[in-house]
């Protein structure tokens, strides 16, 4: 059992962090940059390390001031939230060779889910269906030509390193595809290092469906039903919903139980996320995220279980709290992403927070790192609020959002708050009736 443990992380995910391991009575260390000295984080852990300056790579990603931190503080073992050093299995490695404890999957599967093209291949050995695509990576324009003749326009160019919507070119037709293929390339090499890209199918209506499966760390798995995330913009999500307005309890059991099986059989240990595109009733894989998501509280939401409490656990070697047969639907939870952006070109707005109000009352839930006062440094991610709300159903969970947004203050910068607000009064937002494509299309006519 753990008695002390090191959040590599800030903002609202190092709270979220920080609150499971109080509720198990395990003390915290924080870690921040010098920018984030006076951040929420630091001040909710029981103790903080400063690890460098602003810059993210210098402090959130730099790997011996994190060990270093550890070894100051005592801490067992180290919780890397999303994003920074949580995919990256080198980071892993170390940790394991310090005799350090990283709460999350192996290296080996981080590094195998990491590089899309290993996945994809993986995935469809252990059963899952997958997009059609080519046979691995795409080395040339050639090439690339012969792989969407086959396949038929239109067609997506992806980078093997992908993450984060970079690196994904559409090609409408023959045309358009050198320019899709270079610049897909260009943009992978310079985000990741790797040009190295795949092809796929372009799905034309497809929702984003996503399995949450968590593995025992003993060889088994379990499924956690799925979240909606259809609602994007530049293929990042923006709204989030559990149990998807399209799914059937027959179509849930049928695919979480693939997913499951996957996970048992890959002996995999800790949460992960199996990514679709569902459409016609049919499942493509697209890929696998070795990590908690920003997106899980919808889904601890309908299910009443805490998924850190969970990841704690399976890395302290206890297994799951529950079991497949445990796991009951209980309602309706949407998500919705504040970030610190002004709209309508969603450009970065950091700053001082003058006022900060939370919503609160039944099936309420705010992940925030914000207090009146704090200054939102302009070096790391926009995300600044999660607003979670439950419901016993669909329509209710909307209503309680609609409530709780109307309570919402956050005064001083600009907030992607009022996308919300004209989101709530559309149509097909209230009947569920939306694709990965609707929010980019709304947006165009509406801002
Ligand atoms: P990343 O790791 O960069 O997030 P993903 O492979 O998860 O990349 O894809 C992100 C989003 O891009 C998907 O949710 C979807 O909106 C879009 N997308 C990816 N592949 C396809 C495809 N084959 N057809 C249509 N849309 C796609």
């Amino acid at each position: 059992m753990f008695d002390k443990i090191l959040i590599a992380n800030r903002g609202e995910i190092a709270l979220r962090v920080i609150r499971a391991a109080r509720e198990m009575g395990i003390a915290t260390v924080a870690v921040h940059s010098t920018a984030d000295a006076d951040a929420m984080h630091v001040r909710m852990a029981d103790e903080s390390v400063c690890i460098g300056p602003a810059s993210g790579s210098q402090s959130y990603l730099h790997i011996p001031a994190i060990i270093a931190a550890c070894e100051v503080t005592g801490a067992q073992a180290i919780h890397p939230g999303y994003g920074f050093l949580s995919e990256n299995a080198n980071f892993v490695q170390i940790v394991e060779d310090h005799d350090l404890t990283f709460i999350g999957p192996s290296a080996a599967h981080i590094r195998m889910m990491g590089d899309k093209i290993t996945a994809k291949e993986t995935a469809e050995k252990l059963g899952i269906p997958v997009v059609p695509g080519s046979a691995g990576g795409v080395p040339d324009i050639e090439t690339a030509r012969k792989v969407a003749a086959e396949m038929g326009y239109p067609v997506i160019i992806k980078a093997t390193a992908g993450g984060g919507g970079r690196g994904m070119k559409v090609a409408e037709a023959e045309a358009k595809l050198e320019h899709a293929f270079r610049t897909a390339r260009s943009e992978a090499k310079a985000a990741f290092g790797n040009d190295e890209v795949y092809m796929e199918k372009y799905l034309q209506k497809p929702r984003h469906i996503e399995v949450q499966v968590f593995g025992d760390g003993k060889g088994g798995g379990v499924h956690l039903g799925e979240r909606d995330c259809s609602l994007q913009r530049r293929h990042q999500k923006v709204f989030e919903e559990a149990p998807g307005p399209a799914i059937s309890p027959e179509e849930r059991a049928r695919i979480g139980g693939i997913c499951a099986d996957a996970i048992a059989e890959m002996g995999y240990a800790g949460a992960g996320t199996i990514e679709f595109l569902y459409e016609d009733g049919e499942f493509y894989f697209i890929e696998m995220n070795t990590r908690l998501q920003v997106e899980h509280p919808v889904t601890e939401g309908i299910f009443g279980v805490d998924l850190v409490r969970e990841q704690i656990r399976v890395a302290e070697g206890l297994g799951l709290s529950f079991t497949q047969d445990d796991l009951q639907i209980n309602g309706h939870a949407i998500e919705i992403r504040i970030n610190a952006e002004k709209l309508p070109n969603f450009s970065p707005s950091p700053g001082k927070i003058t006022q900060y109000h939370a919503p609160g009352g039944l099936g309420v839930r705010m992940d925030s790192a914000l207090y009146d006062g704090y200054s939102i440094p302009p070096y790391y991610d926009s995300l600044i609020g999660k607003l979670i709300v439950h419901g016993r159903d669909r329509p209710e969970a909307l209503a309680r959002l609609a409530r709780a947004l109307g309570e919402l203050v956050i005064d001083g910068i600009e907030t992607t708050i009022p996308l919300f607000h004209a989101l709530l009064g559309e149509e097909d937002i209230l009947t569920g009736n939306y694709d990965i494509h609707w929010l980019e299309h709304w947006l165009a006519e509406n801002m």
